[in-house]
Order: structure tokens, then sequence, then C-alpha cells
């Protein structure tokens, strides 16, 4: 069988832009270092945030069409869970733009957690990135997909493959593009039982150097964060867990009689801004860049493939999977 487009990269990003070429009509193989369980994405929170990723405007349009996207696929069995919860700084400000496009509204002075002096309250998508991923890649070979096991040392040896290479190499595109620009920020997670927590709970206090969330699951609850620009180490920290662990349970005493089951740390690749284009350069066949989404390669996940779709297969993005942007 002849291959249109291999996608380079098995997370969020790459398996969504793969599912969305392949229902689009095109022959696609994902090759990949790491299959989706062992990659970034799998051990993301994981919420619809639009957190350290950039530009705003073509942010905001991928972040839209992805929470359609999942909010069509909530209670579908596919891990993914629409939840209402709060938003909530330590200093009165004022609330992201998108906070009208989803419904939301204020927090009142007693949906406040200790602390802290302002908030919003909105519904959005609580995913399971196992799970999730599964269903990725369950919907891909469905559409006649593959996926494989590769390494790429450069994405020339990429192109040998197909006419057309899709780049979706998260923190691995820093050595194969190279691009310098592209750096890991290190985030430590702390899973515990959940204690009857259905609410997220997301600390938004601007310049704050810690972070405080609170992603509920139907039997756990991951607790974070950190955010260490440019540390490449993969080994949790037992004190950054004891702090997450204090800081959440702050926010919901209940925490505090939950059991520790698991720690994850994951590399975001922040870039100054998401890499969605095609490189004109690119000496034999077409390639495609897709990397660089920082803390949020599943809240843009959707909107970023189906964009792809488009530079890939031409036409309009409202013939692709998923229908037109909210
Ligand atoms: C602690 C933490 C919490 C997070 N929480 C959220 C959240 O709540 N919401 C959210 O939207 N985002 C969240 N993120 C960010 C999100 O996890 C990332 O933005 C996302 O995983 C990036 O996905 P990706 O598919 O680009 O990269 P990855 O998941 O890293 O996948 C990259 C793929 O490329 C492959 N690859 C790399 N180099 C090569 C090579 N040379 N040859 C072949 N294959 C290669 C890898 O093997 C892998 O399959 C979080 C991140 C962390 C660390």
């Amino acid at each position: 069988m002849t291959t249109d487009v291999v996608v380079v990269g098995a997370g969020v990003v790459g398996l969504s832009t793969a599912v969305c070429l392949a229902e689009a009509g095109a022959s696609v193989a994902v090759h990949a270092a790491a299959p989706p369980h062992l990659t970034t994405s799998a051990g993301a929170g994981a919420m619809w945030d639009p957190y350290l990723v950039h530009p705003r405007q073509r942010v905001d349009v991928w972040g839209a069409s992805t929470y359609t996207e999942l909010s069509r696929l909530a209670d579908t069995g596919v891990g993914v869970r629409m939840a209402l919860g709060t938003q909530q700084s330590r200093t009165v400000c004022d609330p992201p733009e998108w906070l009208d496009v989803l419904g939301g509204r204020l927090c009142t002075p007693s949906e406040l957690a200790p602390g802290y002096r302002s908030g919003w309250r909105y519904r959005a998508p609580v995913v399971d990135m196992p799970l999730f991923l599964e269903h990725l890649h369950n919907r891909l070979i469905s559409a006649g997909g593959r996926v494989a096991t590769r390494i790429y040392r450069t994405l020339r040896e990429a192109a040998e493959a197909a006419p057309m290479v899709v780049n979706c190499t998260g923190t691995g595109a820093r050595s194969l593009v190279p691009d310098s620009s592209l750096t890991a920020v290190q985030g430590q997670l702390v899973v515990v039982s959940n204690p009857g927590i259905s609410e997220f709970f997301c600390d938004d206090t601007p310049d704050s150097e810690e972070l405080t969330y609170i992603y509920p699951h139907s039997d756990t609850v991951v607790l974070g964060g950190t955010t260490r620009p440019d540390v490449w180490d993969l080994r949790p920290d037992a004190d950054a867990a004891e702090a997450i662990f204090a800081r959440c349970a702050a926010v919901d005493g209940r925490l505090r009689g939950a059991s520790v089951l698991g720690h994850r740390v994951g590399l975001r690749p922040a870039r100054p801004r998401v890499r969605l284009e095609e490189e004109r350069s690119a000496s034999k066949g077409r390639l495609v860049h897709n990397y660089g989404h920082g803390g949020a390669g599943l809240t843009l996940s959707w909107g970023c493939a189906r964009e792809v779709a488009r530079l890939v297969l031409g036409g309009s993005t409202a013939d692709l999977p998923g229908g037109t942007a909210r």
C-alpha cells in the first residue's frame, strides 16, 4: 500500500493529526520513537486550558475547535468528561476572553477558596489521557491508518517514507529539526485516590511561580504542579511532590485523607509560538511542522490537526472531520 503522509510522533498532536488526515481519505502512517502510552501526552493532567502557549489569536481558534470536538466526545467512553469547576486568582483580575465563549461566569465570594480574591466558573473537558490516546489510535486504525516504531535522526530520513511528512515530535523537534527555540518546561504531578471530588480547580494567579490545580477523574485526582523552564530531568522530586500535595490540600481539605498513588514528570514542548506551517525549503517532498504546543497540547490538538489537514489536502476546514470551529 502506498503511503500519502507520514506523521512523525504518536502523542496527542501526532495521533489527532493522523486521524484527521485519515478520516479525510489520506493514506496515513504514524512513525514514532515512543508509542502513545509512553509519550509526554500520556502523562498530562489533563484539562482543556490554553496554558503556556502562543500566539494568542491562533491559540484561540485552535482551542475553540478542540473544545467543540472534545465536547462531542464527552461521556462516550473515550476518557473525556465535561466537568464544572473554577479558575481562581490570589489577586483581583479580569477573566480570560474565552470565559464568555464557554458560557462561564464570575465566582460568587462563597465559591472562592481561602486566600483567593477573584475567580470564574465554567465547564471544560477533563481528559483521561491514556484512554483518550487509545481512542485516537483505534480511530486511526479504523480509518485505515497504521502505527509503527521508527526513530528518525533527520526529517530527510522520514521523507524517504512518503511524499508528505508532518512533524509532530514535541520536544524531540529540538534535535530533529533542529530548533534551538524549542525547550522543555518540566512539569510534575501527584496522582491521589479520589475522596469524592468532581469539580476541577485551577490557580490562575498572574506571575505566580507555583502551580496549583486539582483535576478529578473517576477514581483518582491529578494534583499539580510545577513549571521548570529548561529542565530536561524526568525524575520526580520528593520535595516538589510534598509541596504540590500541601498546596492542593489547602484548597480542598478533602484531599488530606487521600492516598498518594503515583508521581508523574513530563516535558512540555515550549516555544515562543507554536510552529504550524509548511517548510518550503524542504529538499525532498513536502514537510509540514506541528509542534511546540507548550502546556496546551491537548487543548489545541484537534484545531491544529484540522489546520494541518487543510494545508496538506487543500480545501476548506469545514469539509474536514469535526465540522466548523465554534
Ligand atoms: C505535567 C504536565 C501536565 C500537562 N497538562 C496539560 C493539560 O492539562 N492540558 C493540555 O492541553 N496540555 C497539558 N500538558 C502539555 C501536553 O502534555 C503537551 O503539550 C503535549 O503532550 C504535546 O504533545 P505532542 O504530541 O506534541 O508531544 P509528545 O506527547 O511528546 O509526543 C511526541 C512524539 O514524537 C515522537 N518523537 C520525538 N522525536 C522523535 C524522533 N526523532 N523520531 C521519531 N519519533 C520521535 C515521540 O516518541 C512521541 O511519540 C501537560 C504537560 C505536562 C508535562
